[in-house]
């Protein structure tokens, strides 16, 4: 009875776990085996032996229920097999029907999510694939290939890399996002776009391109060269206001830069068991007389990459080390990080205590607010100033010297430090940078620490004109790398003669691109400033930033 009740008790386990679904006489255990096959011997044996002796009673007249010691025994023995066969393949049975429901059902949901849910996700991408992968549909034609993506049966990802072309990979990819979603994309391009260009480098997935218009601010007159500046916008007033600034500096003379430090970031951090091994490692990686191996070993990785410094900062046992090199015209992102990946490889053997724990710790710090960018710079640090003419403040900005710098004064300085600003000392620094980035093909999240900027005003020349200075310690640019070899981007950097890499002196062309960033920010500045000065800002905006154009009517 033990067994049989463990047996009741394994299929009642077996109802919740379909995993472990078996007939009952597979899952029992040989003991069990053994009962079945007594009870079944007793259930055959007492059978025969009572169909005989009835069949006796009946061919000699004896009545049946007259019942002998030995009929009796039999009998019970009978009722005893049958309850136990019964209960024990009975209940099997009846389970079958009731887990077959339950399979259903579990069908049901398989084939309702296999329905709606798992292609949309597959298709998507957005799921953790537990399945082993589908068999790809990807050399029918292209409808073949959308429902296969919109069954879930080819993954989204995977089109490029099995149909070779990246154009029909982005078409069909559209076509089942379409179908799923039920969504229409008309109004996103597809084509005139090449998308082989972002394929392994700028963009996964792709479905179409954004179109930003690209506006023209200039010429700007700075170190004495004229610049044409591209500018990506949907803001109206962005660049004409730009443009504006621009006329203002060329009337005056121009601006002029000066480049302060050149050198990208990255900040690893690391553990030890106790503060005492950390800082052993931070004087260890702050002696002079380390720097010549360790510049060795951080340089190997790259022609540009060169290890210019390491800043250390403790947390108790840990440590943060921050990296900074120079990276030529690249940004340098991936080129200081495999610097920095050999680094920490050579410091391990000389500190097998030291546990790596991130090759980025903030401290670096990308795509961040951080006040370690503000302080000590990341990518370029430059500094562009102007001396604007007091008859073109009048003239062009239409304001006055001493509005702007009183204005100045009390909204860029003051006002900033009231809001408590990291970096905001300044009225729209972000607005030319992410313009100028999105045009140039820089990676536009770099605005955040990019977009740093101190904008000065002050009188000069017996207090008739204006100096004004824009200070802007982290403007990360390349001209090399990243978006910078997509067509328009790249074509957007030939107009400011920057386009590429530098052929005689590695990195002057993103240094240019930095100082340029650093000039435009200096004309929005003064002109945004002066619309504010004015009171005009409004009024300008009114003009420029608001259609008449019906926009229900754009397509969607
Ligand atoms: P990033 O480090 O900005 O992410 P990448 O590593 O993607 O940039 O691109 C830089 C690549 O360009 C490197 O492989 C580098 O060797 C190459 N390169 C060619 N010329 C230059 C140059 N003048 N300055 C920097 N990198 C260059």
């Amino acid at each position: 009875m033990e067994a049989r009740r463990k047996s009741l008790h394994s299929s009642k386990t077996f109802h919740h776990e379909p995993s472990t679904k078996k007939p009952s006489c597979d899952a029992v255990s040989l003991p069990l085996c053994v009962a079945n096959a007594v009870f079944f011997t007793v259930f055959f044996t007492v059978v025969y032996y009572l169909l005989s002796h009835w069949r006796e009673k009946i061919r000699t007249s004896t009545p049946l229920h007259l019942v002998t010691l030995s009929e009796m025994i039999a009998l019970v023995a009978f009722f005893a097999s049958c309850i136990y066969l019964l209960g024990f393949f009975g209940i099997g049975f009846f389970h079958s029907f009731v887990l077959k429901e339950d399979d259903d059902s579990n069908d049901v949901v398989l084939k309702h999510n296999s329905g709606k849910l798992t292609p949309c996700a597959q298709a998507l991408d957005c799921t953790i694939v537990t399945s082993p992968p589908p068999a790809l549909v990807t050399d029918g034609d292209d409808e073949d290939i959308i429902k296969s993506v919109v069954d879930g049966k080819t993954p989204s990802y995977a089109l490029e890399s099995k149909l070779g072309d990246c154009k029909r990979a982005a078409s069909i990819r559209r076509e089942a996002l379409e179908r799923i979603t039920g969504k229409s994309l008309t109004g996103l391009p597809l084509e005139g776009f090449d998308y082989d260009s972002i394929f392994g480098q700028c963009c996964e997935l792709p479905v179409g391109y954004v179109q930003i218009p690209v506006g023209i601010a200039g010429p700007l007159l700075l170190d004495g060269n004229e610049f044409s500046v591209p500018m990506a916008t949907t803001e109206g007033c962005l660049v004409a206001s730009t443009n504006r600034g621009c006329k203002a500096i060329h009337l005056s003379g121009g601006a002029t830069s000066v480049l302060l430090k050149d050198g990208m970031t990255r900040a690893p951090v690391v553990r030890f068991g106790s503060a005492e091994q950390a800082a052993e490692l931070k004087f260890f990686l702050e002696n002079p007389a380390n720097f010549g191996k360790l510049s060795a070993v951080f340089n190997k990785s790259s022609r540009f990459g060169r290890l210019q410094s390491i800043k250390c900062a403790i947390a108790g046992k840990n440590l943060y080390l921050r990296f900074t090199c120079g990276t030529g015209d690249a940004m340098g992102m991936n080129m200081v990080s495999k610097g920095v990946q050999n680094v920490l490889e050579f410091l391990q053997d000389k500190f097998p205590d030291m546990d790596i724990i991130g090759i980025s710790g903030n401290f670096c710090s990308d795509k961040k607010p951080a006040a370690v960018n503000w302080i000590e710079g990341r990518g370029k640090s430059v500094v562009c100033e102007a001396v604007i003419k007091c008859d073109v403040v009048q003239k062009v900005l239409k304001t006055s010297v001493e509005a702007l710098v009183e204005l100045n004064m009390l909204k860029n300085l003051t006002g900033s430090a009231m809001a408590g600003a990291l970096g905001g000392f300044n009225a729209h620094a972000s607005n030319i940078v992410t313009a100028i980035y999105l045009a140039t093909g820089q990676d536009p999240a770099q605005n955040v620490e990019s977009s740093h900027c101190i904008t000065m005003m002050e009188l000069v020349n017996d207090g008739k004109d204006l100096h004004v200075s824009v200070t802007m310690p982290s403007i990360e640019v390349g001209t090399v790398g990243g978006g910078t070899q997509l067509a328009s981007q790249s074509a957007c950097l030939n107009l400011l003669g920057v386009k590429g890499a530098s052929k005689e002196t590695p990195g002057a062309n993103a240094r240019l691109l930095a100082t340029i960033v650093a000039g435009s920010v200096l004309a929005g500045e003064l002109s945004l400033m002066s619309a504010l000065a004015a009171g005009q800002l409004v009024k300008s905006h009114m003009k420029y930033n608001r259609s008449n154009k019906d926009n229900t009517k754009v397509p969607s």
